[in-house]
This record gives C-alpha cells, sequence and structure tokens, in this order.
C-alpha cells in the first residue's frame, strides 16, 4: 500500500476516516494530534510545550513537529504495508520536510486524501464532539481560531499537494457511506 496523507479542517472526519481506513487496509496510523495529547495526559516536557498552543488553537512550531513526526515513523512497525498521516503536514514548510524524510528512507508521501466539509457541518461536528470527548480545544472561541489558522497556514498547502500530483478531493455530501465508498475506490485504483 501507498503511504497516503489525510488533509482536512478540524472535524473535517481525518481520525475517523483513518480508522475505517486502516482497518481495511492493514496499514500504520499516525495522528499527530493523539501523539501530543498522549504526550499532555502524561505531563511530560513535550506535552506542557504543545498545550501552550493547542489550548490557543495555533500550530506547534514547524521544527518540533517535524522532530517529533519522524521519531513516530521510525517507531512504526514494519507489519503493515504503508502508513496513513492524520493531522500532518499542515504547513508548507511540514510538507517539504515530509516529503524529504521520506525521500531519505526511499519512501514516497504516495497520495493524499483531502477532506472537504462545509463550515457549518464542522462546527456542529466539533461542538458534538465537545460534549462526549471534552477536548479543551473544542470551544466554540478556540475552535474559530482554528478554521482562522486552517484557512491561513494548512489551506494552501492544497494547492503544494497538487502540483505533487497527488491530491484527491472528496466533498462532503451528507453520507459519511458514500464518502467512504469514494475513498475506498480511489485508493484501490491507485496502488
Ligand atoms: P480532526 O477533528 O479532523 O481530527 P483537529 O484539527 O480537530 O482534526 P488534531 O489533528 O487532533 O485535531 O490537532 C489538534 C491540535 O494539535 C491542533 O489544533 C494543533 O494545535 C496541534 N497539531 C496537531 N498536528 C499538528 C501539526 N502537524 N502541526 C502543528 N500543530 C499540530
Ligand atoms: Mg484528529
Amino acid at each position: 500500500m501507498k503511504n497516503i496523507i489525510i488533509f482536512g479542517a478540524p472535524g473535517s472526519g481525518k481520525g475517523t476516516y483513518s480508522e475505517e481506513i486502516v482497518t481495511r487496509y492493514n496499514m500504520g496510523h499516525i495522528s499527530t494530534g493523539d501523539v501530543l495529547r498522549a504526550e499532555m495526559k502524561n505531563g511530560t516536557e513535550l506535552g506542557r510545550i504543545a498545550r501552550q498552543y493547542i489550548d490557543n488553537g495555533q500550530l506547534i512550531p514547524d521544527d518540533l513537529m517535524i522532530d517529533i513526526l519522524a521519531k513516530v515513523y521510525d517507531e512504526q512497525e514494519g507489519g503493515h504495508s504503508g502508513v496513513i498521516f492524520d493531522g500532518f503536514p499542515r504547513t508548507i514548510a511540514q510538507a517539504e520536510a515530509l516529503k524529504q524524510m521520506l525521500a531519505r528512507r526511499g519512501h514516497t508521501m504516495g497520495m493524499m486524501i483531502e477532506l472537504d466539509v462545509d463550515e457549518e457541518t464542522l462546527m456542529a461536528r466539533l461542538l458534538r464532539r465537545a460534549e462526549i470527548e471534552g477536548r479543551a480545544d473544542d470551544n466554540e472561541e478556540t475552535i474559530k481560531k482554528r478554521f482562522a489558522v486552517y484557512h491561513q497556514q494548512t489551506e494552501p498547502l492544497a494547492k503544494w499537494f497538487e502540483q505533487e500530483g497527488i491530491r484527491h478531493a472528496f466533498t462532503w455530501k451528507g453520507s459519511k457511506e458514500q464518502m467512504l465508498q469514494e475513498i475506498f475506490e480511489k485508493i484501490e485504483k491507485e496502488n
């Protein structure tokens, strides 16, 4: 299996679709958000630094994030055929670094899957998730900041992937099953 980068705004379903893909194709899963939340929960130095950014809706600085990603990637066991990057890269600098990091290991980015969901749906999902998971950054004020950061720093990356020739965009039309079906078809066509 090719590596997969799953890309989209906060609440677009990156984690949800990643789980489905990972199970179906026996892939590895790297969620940078989950890595950072685990560090915060364990009270590590990294977690302490991360919290200052996350609770404010900001991105963790690129240098730090790139180091974390390379370390987690190298720790993945070899038993599966490809890895899903969920929540990384989020800036052009991260994307360039990922491409180089993989090239040094003789690997490639594979394909990028973009989840396009309207902002009203995103906000409703995140507020619902707040009630279930209680994430500190899922409150209306911080969500708005995260949307702004997404538009400024992350959205321009779509074009970068387009130029790399690996961008595949999927638009939310109200059905998770339909979305999943389209994504599975594309993955199978690309592999
Ligand atoms: P989704 O709901 O689709 O899973 P999300 O954007 O709500 O996505 P995470 O991907 O879990 O949530 O990220 C949570 C926070 O962790 C981000 O707002 C950011 O502060 C930090 N973070 C995660 N990945 C990165 C990254 N690649 N670069 C910088 N900061 C990151
Ligand atoms: Mg997530």
